[in-house]
């Protein structure tokens, strides 16, 4: 969604920047801040999705641990409840 805002201010800022070349030489300040904004919301973007990515990854070796059964160690599939092998219940004890 920042990304999404990010681009809409990096075309406006582009916009804005040939107004600035062609006429106005005020706009030209405009793009620039505009671009600028929008150059922070690509950063804060990517380091959401990153973050965001780390948190899905740490989830995913969690749930791949407490899928594997403690009684006779088979790998289950995530998010089963019971081990189908010998029917112990799965997750956190
Ligand atoms: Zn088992």
């Amino acid at each position: 969604m920042m990304a999404g805002i990010g681009g809409l201010l990096a075309f406006f800022g582009f916009f804005f920047g040939l107004i600035g070349a062609i006429a106005v030489q005020g706009f030209l300040y405009a793009a620039f801040l505009t671009c600028a904004i929008a150059a922070v919301l690509f950063l804060l973007a990517y380091h959401n999705r990153k973050k965001q990515m780390d948190d899905w990854k740490a989830k995913e070796s969690t749930s791949i641990i407490l899928a594997r059964c403690s009684y006779c160690g088979l790998q289950n599939d995530k998010g089963t409840k019971k081990c189908e092998s010998c029917g112990a219940p799965l997750g956190p004890r």
